[in-house]
């Protein structure tokens, strides 16, 4: 049994009458698809973090936004508890089901509404896959910045829910500074608005709180994205390193030059072999660690700042730089990274990925110490991560099939994200905290900041409905983890407690 994950979680929650409620359902949304059997259950039991399984009560697939609206006035007045899902390849147990409640599948609202060139945006249903958008405004030159590696399958509610970034959020930010506004459903089946088609609007910026909130404060039904003209020219350079704390190190000089890279990512020995044997794209498998630096925009300045990139990673005493040739071998040389993860699969029977993220001048100090755990836990770890903005992804290896390996692993990721924020880093870069990081959110953050997280889930969420037991942990559970000093002051959700 996994140390992290917390059973208690489904006992702790009131039992609910599935049979009345399929009645009902039934009754009042007889055009939307149910599922309850137990084989039709069992693919909803995880996302992307296997490890963590929970068979949910029932799972529906609505595909119109009355669906929605009339399930979650349901939900609400039945006090049944609902987890959203959007394409369920999220890494830290976010769509995670629970046993006494209804998984909501958003990922038949696959429509584009509209792409508006002039204003350079993208209207778009939640369940719209990322890749699908700049796919969509490519015929206007326009693209949607944000591409997580999963950008082929995940979908923009996903992202807006994880506030998702990518290769390219360095220069471009994440989801957050990529969105106008997004509708939403609270959970009283009540129609929101949170941003506008302005750059700006009055009041509390509840679109950036929203950003992130991963399924608990309202269920996403539409987003406007911004979309960005494609850049003229984008060139790739590959940098070869003897040493991870040598490439960790260039990684603070080249933005200390003043290039800020459309993208910047890193990758070790490990990782270099696994993607290298699986995508062929051409890495050097004797480097202890590559840089993979993209340069866009106009023609003159890629020029230049290839040159003054190229120098830097000279300086920071690179093995070999070299630059992709034509656009072939820069789209396989990022067709490594982005298959860096499942690369890794095929050389160990599970992975476990984690998501810490840390100033960059800390990343020669934070890697070698990610060596060190390695080596005390008997555990071999992959890192290949967005450099550039400090958001590491150490991909621990494993066989669940051994007896004791995943707790080992499990405890392993909890030291490396102690570690980031002992560096000032944060326990997740994109990934969520989700029921995965629920207790290093204690290590984070203190008993405070933790009872204003929940009056904020309050103020949405009064009943506690939407996705219970994820994201931020009580006082009481961060005072059995041992984590900080907690005082046991009054939560302005008392209920939450039990968990
Ligand atoms: C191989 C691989 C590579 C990845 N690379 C990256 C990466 O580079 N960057 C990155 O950021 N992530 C990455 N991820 C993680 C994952 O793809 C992202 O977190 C993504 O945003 C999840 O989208 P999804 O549609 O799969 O959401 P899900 O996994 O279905 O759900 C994620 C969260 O969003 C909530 N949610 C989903 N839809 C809605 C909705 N309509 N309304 C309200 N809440 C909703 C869920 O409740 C859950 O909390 C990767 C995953 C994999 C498997």
């Amino acid at each position: 049994m996994s140390i992290l994950y917390d059973e208690r979680i489904d006992g702790a929650l009131p039992k609910v009458d599935k049979a009345a409620l399929l009645a009902e359902l039934r009754e009042q949304l007889p055009d939307m698809q149910v599922l309850h059997a137990q084989e039709d259950l069992k693919p909803y039991e995880c996302d992307g973090l296997s490890a963590y399984t929970t068979t949910p009560m029932l799972v529906v697939l609505p595909e119109r936004i009355e669906h929605v609206e009339r399930l979650l006035k349901l939900c609400y007045q039945r006090k049944v508890p609902v987890v959203a899902r959007g394409a369920g390849t999220g890494l830290s147990g976010g769509a995670l089901p629970v046993t006494q409640g209804v998984l909501l599948v958003m990922a038949r609202f696959k429509q584009i509404l509209e792409i508006n060139p002039e204003g350079r945006y993208a209207r778009v249903q939640p369940g719209v896959r990322n890749l699908a958008i700049s796919q969509a405004a490519a015929p206007y030159g326009l693209y949607y910045a944000p591409d997580p590696s999963s950008q082929i399958a995940c979908s923009i509610g996903g992202n807006v829910a994880e506030n998702a970034g990518g290769v390219h959020c360095l220069k471009y930010g994440l989801t957050v500074h990529n969105l106008l506004k997004v509708d939403i459903l609270t959970i009283e089946g009540e129609r929101m608005t949170l941003g506008s088609d302005a750059l700006d609007s009055p009041g509390f910026d509840l679109l950036a709180l929203f950003t992130g909130s991963e399924g608990m404060l309202g269920i996403i039904t539409e987003v406007t994205v911004k979309l960005l003209p494609k850049p003229q020219v984008a060139k790739v350079l590959l940098a070869s390193f003897d040493s991870v704390e040598k490439a960790g190190r260039a990684v603070g000089e080249i933005i200390a030059a003043g290039i800020i890279p459309g993208g910047l990512e890193m990758m070790d020995n490990l990782a270099i072999r696994a993607a290298e044997d699986f995508i062929h794209a051409g890495y050097p498998v004797e480097a202890e660690a590559i840089l993979l630096c993209e340069l866009d925009g106009v023609e003159a300045d890629v020029h230049d700042e290839c040159e003054r990139v190229g120098t830097v990673l000279d300086k920071a005493g690179a093995t070999e730089v070299r630059m992709a040739r034509d656009e072939v071998e820069r789209v396989k040389f990022w067709a490594g990274r982005k298959n860096a993860f499942p690369a890794v699969g095929r050389i160990s029977p599970d992975y476990y990925c984690m998501d810490g993220t840390i100033p960059r001048r800390e990343l020669p100090g934070v890697l070698r110490g990610i060596r060190e755990l390695s080596e005390a836990f008997g555990l071999r770890v992959a890192n290949v991560f967005h450099a550039g903005d400090g958001n590491m992804h150490p991909l621990i290896l494993f066989d669940a099939n051994q007896p004791g390996e995943l707790e080992r692993a499990e405890a392993l990721g909890g030291k490396i994200l102690e570690l980031c924020v002992k560096v000032g880093g944060s326990i997740t870069g994109e990934h969520g905290v989700g029921r995965e990081k629920i207790n290093q959110m204690c290590v984070q953050f203190n008993s405070d900041e933790l009872t204003l997280f929940h009056a904020v889930k309050a103020a949405f969420d009064p009943s506690g409905l939407l996705n219970p037991g994820k994201n931020i942990p009580t006082l009481h559970r961060c005072a059995e983890f041992g984590a900080v000093h907690v005082h046991h002051g009054q939560l302005p959700f008392p209920d939450l407690e039990r968990f």
